[in-house]
């Protein structure tokens, strides 16, 4: 079941949530009612380490364990929103991180099933779905590129780690209507891309632009071994 929030929940740091919204989300691009009030309601200073905290409401991404990142709000939202979720769909997430975009997704979808290649990185995250009471999030560490083949199909699958190329057993787990977003190019650059299934099993390709993320290391991501020098 997705979370009851109380106030008190609400109230930490609420101020910092809606300026976040107002001047980073709402003259950009995103729109989406369920999107903004996830953004306003997911407490973003829980998801960052302590030393971090004072700038969990600022524009950028910010430095977590295993030397990872926690998404700049603006793209998180701007996921979240492309992957038109509705309050029935069963999601994937490859890259749990924090935690925090799974914690975003959350209150838009029925179910969030979320993979994380770090073991440190799972712990920490499962420990914060507990504390903040999200009933609705499974994390399992392992290799993403590969899907949660026991839990397709999907009805929409996001990854948060940039790929080479769309791996093709995220697109066999994705629903008939669903939706995959993913960042695929360089390790310095990608292009978030949005894959559609159509009704007739088609795939509809969109580029939504330029964007920066770790990269997505696995069997049908970048090899371990060559992304030594950038961890
Ligand atoms: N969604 C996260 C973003 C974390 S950065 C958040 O909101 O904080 C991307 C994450 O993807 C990193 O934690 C990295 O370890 C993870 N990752 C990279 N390749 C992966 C793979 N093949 N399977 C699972 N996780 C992967």
């Amino acid at each position: 079941m997705a979370k009851d929030y109380n106030k008190g929940d609400l109230d930490e740091r609420l101020a910092e949530r809606e300026w976040m919204v107002q001047t980073q989300l709402m003259g950009r691009d995103i729109t989406n009612e369920a999107v903004v009030n996830s953004m306003l309601i997911v407490p973003r200073h829980k998801y960052v380490m302590e030393d971090k905290q004072e700038y969990a409401y600022y524009d950028t991404a910010l430095e977590i364990e295993a030397g990872q990142t926690i998404s700049q709000p603006y793209i998180v939202a701007l996921m979240a929103q492309a992957l038109e979720l509705k309050a029935s769909d069963k999601v994937l997430e490859i890259g749990t991180g924090s935690g925090y975009s799974a914690a975003i997704l959350s209150s838009m979808a029925a179910y969030i099933y979320t993979i994380e290649r770090h073991d440190i990185l799972a712990h920490f995250a499962k420990e914060r779905f507990q504390n903040e009471g999200y009933g609705n999030i499974e994390v399992r560490v392992g290799d993403g590129t590969l899907g949660w083949t026991e839990k397709a199909p999907f009805d929409a699958i996001l990854v948060t780690a940039g790929g080479p190329v769309i791996p093709d057993s995220l697109i066999n787990q994705l629903a008939i209507g669903g939706r995959l977003v993913i960042p695929i190019g360089d390790k310095g650059e990608q292009k978030l891309i949005r894959v559609k299934k159509t009704s007739t099993g088609e795939l509809k390709e969109e580029n939504l632009g330029q964007v920066r993320f770790v990269p997505l290391i696995g069997t049908k991501g970048w090899s371990e071994l060559n992304n030594m020098n950038l961890e």
